[in-house]
């Protein structure tokens, strides 16, 4: 299983983080080890003292492709959800200073927990409101129509170079409000105003 993540791909939150606005979609990934489904427990990792939450929508692949034109695009996801692109930030700052990959920043383990997946089916056509709340208030909102790269062009690019397989996921990049989490912290993800997330750091 692959976990493909976006950066970058709302303005307000480029902005937010002074980076510029992409013109292609900024690909990095996690390993399987990453990745965390019906388990709500962070624990906040030692090698860091700034892990911060981004809350993102995640799309799961249905099937085997390669080279996905846009015509054919969304019928390779089959679920929907939000998950959590936890981030050390101090660490990724560093990385980035040197120009190193920032793997260590964000892909340790368990820095992608996702909620309960939905059925596509019922999102399709529709633009996707999301929300993250930290200890019950609203920390983030965001809306898919406010995507730079929407889910069709995310699959149609991230197929040129990897064969998508069943079961990979997309975590579709995150919009402004992101912040630093604390040991106690719960933070909630309503996806259309319905509870899928739950993540409780420890
Ligand atoms: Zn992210």
């Amino acid at each position: 299983m692959k976990i493909f993540c976006i950066g970058r791909n709302y303005k307000d939150h480029a902005k937010e983080l002074n980076n510029p606005v992409p013109d292609k979609p900024l690909v990095f990934m996690k390993p399987s080890t990453a990745f965390v489904k019906g388990h709500q427990t962070f624990y906040y990792p030692d090698f860091s003292d700034n892990i911060q939450y981004e809350c993102e929508i995640v799309l799961r692949i249905s099937k085997y492709g390669k080279s996905i034109t846009p015509e054919y695009a969304l019928g390779f996801i089959d679920q929907i959800t939000l998950g959590i692109d936890y981030t050390a930030r101090d660490l990724q700052i560093q990385c980035k200073e040197k120009g190193h990959p920032w793997e260590i920043a964000k892909a340790f383990d368990f820095s992608a927990p996702i909620g309960d997946l939905q059925d596509y089916e019922s999102f399709k056509n529709q633009s996707i409101q999301f929300r993250l709340e930290k200890n019950g208030k609203i920390v983030q909102t965001g809306n898919s129509k406010d995507l730079i790269f929407s889910f069709e062009q995310l699959i149609v690019y991230i197929s040129k170079y990897f064969t998508l397989k069943t079961g990979d996921f997309i975590f579709t990049g995150t919009p402004a409000g992101v912040g630093r989490v604390q040991k106690g912290d719960i933070l909630e993800g309503f996806l259309m105003g319905r509870k899928v997330l739950l993540s409780i750091i420890k």
